[in-house]
């Protein structure tokens, strides 16, 4: 038998090395994620169970799970639907019925009238009076004490094939061995951080949590409020936390050009546009503007709304690069919104001389080396494109600053490799990101820590409010109806189709199917088709006839989400809108509201709705509040949907949940700060313990 002898680390301390763990568990633990014997520390428990007493059967309530004891009054098979063995099992303070469906012969003379039983179980409401089905349970003679456990027992997270008993071997093994040797897992948080905030030492946190005392408040342990609980989630928000800012601090190890300017190309544009910049449009302008002055690489969120300007913004950083003589890439996620950028761009920049280029996968052979060499010599100033600006026979000559339009359809890996792409004689190029994902500040400060944030938070003046209605497609003739009203009045409308299944083949099929029969109760109207399996050129084709106003109805798949900019198109019908997630549907409904005339959106669902889609979409009729919105979507939804694939290498939490937390965020990232600056190696120790298999991103 393998003995546990004190040891030096249980970071590295394979779960092999505990009794009972060979290839065959080891293999499904590795399932759980649970390799080294700190793996199975921070392997918490869900909820608990209170086996430490019995209690009066007179006093129970249907939902609690519990021991109670008593003796078997009546023991009964009944033949119903399902065949049954109810036994009546009463304490003197009252009774309840034990429910089988499978049962022995041995078992049913165990549970025979007379014998005395320990049961655990959850208390449910019978037809008759409170029942347990299939409680666990045991004959004992009068007066047994109870188990040894003095207390509450965890339930963990478990997988098929690895038993709750097996777990709770195990972390009794686990916690045996930090009892032991508590340095076996380093205390990295330094004794004042710990005193400041009134948190317990690691060691007494995880045992606390894994075995709290019969006395336990149960509720706080359950909400993750227990100062142990808060202890390893504020533990686990600052690893996060130090990691994004080291990323930080590793891009300014390399300067990028200090790009000072003498504004006279960004004067020009401001003198030519047909309005002023909002407030803050000029406030986050004037912070990009002293990002780039300095010779550190920006590192820039720009978050706003649908519609609130960011387009003029990053021409504006632009232009400040362009003066300097340096290259500008601008890269979208879309080939449609690349070319809607470069469609603005050319607009804007071209009368002020400057040379564009367009790249995107699409672009082959000759054409395509002629804006590569273009792109190399430093003839083309400003290059618009898709991920094809990440091929590796794009070469800039003197890149100094990337635009990355809506972000979160983009990864960190491919954000830093247009990064490295600019990486000319030990210059790092600035960056720019803009998304129209608007997340609640300190949440944006967390999961972008890496990154400086700015926010647009109002729209250009004149902007009506988009009006929302939610009907049954029951009444799909009214909508019809308003459809032909829209177009007769000379404004266009969208009509979007969504399917339930991730299937583009059908959501495809279900657009056509919906045009044709709308071409044919509004013959009167020029009806146009996109969707995913359109070819791209005429994808652009149609989109082109919409925005010059030869169609009238657009009828579209999900693909017109971000972008697209029709300001006569007023009206936008979007079908079973419960499918979609409420950040999804706001940047549907941003497609309208973007010109003069008030804007409708009709969310035309099918019921019957669930509660929650219900909900969702009540907020959409309530509010155009981006940010508002995405709050409601963080919390219906939780912070790994909302945040999109970047979440996947970074913020995937164990403990900490962002929602629950956000009250610790602030002093998080004060905490992750100071012992960055105060204790290096600990704050090192905390992400090796915390991101440890995934620290490799950090590398990128
Ligand atoms: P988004 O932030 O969604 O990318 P855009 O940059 O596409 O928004 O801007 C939406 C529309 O608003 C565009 O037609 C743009 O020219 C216009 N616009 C931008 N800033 C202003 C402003 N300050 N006043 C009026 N219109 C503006
Ligand atoms: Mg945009």
């Amino acid at each position: 038998m393998k003995k546990l002898a004190p040891v030096e680390s249980l970071e590295r301390m394979s779960v092999t090395s505990l009794r009972r763990v060979g290839p065959k568990v080891a293999e499904r633990l590795a399932r759980l994620g649970l390799f080294t014997v700190q793996d199975l520390l921070f392997h918490l428990p869900l909820r608990y169970q209170d086996r430490t007493r019995i209690r009066p059967i007179g006093s129970l309530q249907p939902g609690e799970q519990t021991v109670i004891e008593g003796e078997v009054e009546l023991a009964d098979i009944r033949y119903g639907r399902r065949r049954s063995l109810l036994v009546s099992l009463g304490d003197g303070t009252g009774s309840l019925i034990l429910r089988f469906f499978h049962f022995s012969a041995v078992q049913k003379s165990a549970l025979a009238r007379g014998s005395r039983l320990r049961c655990f179980g959850e208390v449910r409401n019978g037809p008759n009076s409170l029942e347990m089905v299939h409680p666990e349970y045991q004959r004992v003679e009068p007066d047994t004490p109870l188990t040894a456990d003095d207390h509450l027992t965890p339930v963990y997270p478990t997988t098929e094939g690895v038993h709750q008993l097996t777990l709770r071997a195990l972390t009794d093994q686990a916690l045996s061995l930090l009892e032991q040797s508590p340095q076996g897992l380093p205390e990295w948080l330094p004794e004042a951080l710990l005193g400041r905030f009134h948190l317990p030492d690691l060691a007494t946190a995880i045992l606390y949590i894994h075995r709290p005392p019969a006395d336990a408040p149960q509720d706080q342990l359950l909400q993750g409020a227990h100062p142990a609980q808060q202890r390893l989630t504020f533990e686990e928000l600052l690893a996060h936390q130090i990691s994004l800012r080291e990323l930080r601090l590793q891009h300014n190890r390399t300067p990028a050009p200090a790009l000072q300017g003498d504004g006279t190309l960004r004067r020009e544009l401001l003198n030519g546009l047909p309005f002023q910049l909002t407030g803050a449009q000029q406030r986050v302008v004037v912070e990009i503007e002293s990002d780039l002055h300095q010779p550190l690489p920006m590192q820039r969120l720009v978050q706003g709304d649908v519609g609130s300007g960011k387009t003029v913004v990053s021409a504006l950083a632009a232009l400040q690069t362009l003066e300097c003589g340096l290259q500008v890439a601008l890269m979208a996620p879309t080939e449609l919104l690349a070319e809607q950028h470069l469609r603005n761009f050319s607009q804007w920049l071209e009368p002020l001389g400057v040379e564009m280029a367009w790249l995107t996968g699409r672009l082959k052979g000759k054409t395509r080396e002629e804006v590569l060499a273009r792109v190399a010599a430093g003839r083309a100033q400003l290059i618009v494109g898709t991920h094809a600006l990440l091929q590796d026979d794009v070469l800039f000559q003197t890149l100094g600053l990337v635009i990355i339009d809506e972000q979160h359809r983009f990864g960190v890996h491919q954000r830093l490799a247009l990064r490295e792409k600019g990486r000319v004689d030990g210059h790092t190029p600035h960056q720019l990101i803009m998304t129209a994902t608007p997340i609640p500040r300190t949440l944006a400060m967390t999961a972008y820590a890496d990154l400086d944030l700015s926010v647009i938070d109002e729209l250009p003046p004149g902007r009506k409010p988009i009006a929302t209605v939610v009907i049954s497609d029951e009444r799909r003739d009214e909508v019809v109806a308003r459809v032909r009203a829209a177009c007769a009045a000379g404004r266009q409308a969208y009509w979007v189709c969504t399917l339930v299944e991730e299937s583009e083949a059908l959501q495809c099929q279900a657009a056509e199917e919906t045009a044709q029969m709308l071409a044919e109760i509004l013959p009167e109207l020029r009806v146009g088709l996109v969707h995913g399996r359109v070819k791209q050129d005429e994808k652009e084709r149609i989109m082109h006839q919409f925005k010059s106003g030869a169609l009238d109805l657009l009828v579209a798949t999900t693909v017109i989400e971000v972008g697209v900019d029709v300001p006569n198109a007023s009206l936008m019908i979007i079908e079973n809108p419960e499918r979609l997630g409420l950040a999804q549907l706001h940047q549907l409904r941003g497609r309208v509201g973007r010109g003069a005339t008030a804007s409708h959106c009709v969310l035309m669902y099918h019921a019957p709705l669930s509660l929650n889609a219900r909900q969702r979409l009540a907020i959409l009729r309530e509010t155009n509040d981006g940010f508002l919105i995405a709050k409601k979507d963080l919390e219906m939804r939780g912070p790994g949907e909302v945040l999109g694939t970047r979440q996947t290498g970074e913020l995937q939490l164990r403990i900490a949940d962002l929602i629950r937390d956000q009250g610790l965020l602030e002093d998080v990232r004060k905490a992750a700060e100071w012992m960055l600056q105060r204790y290096p190696e600990r704050a090192a120790g905390l992400v090796r313990r915390w991101l440890g298999r995934r620290a490799e991103y950090g590398k990128v």
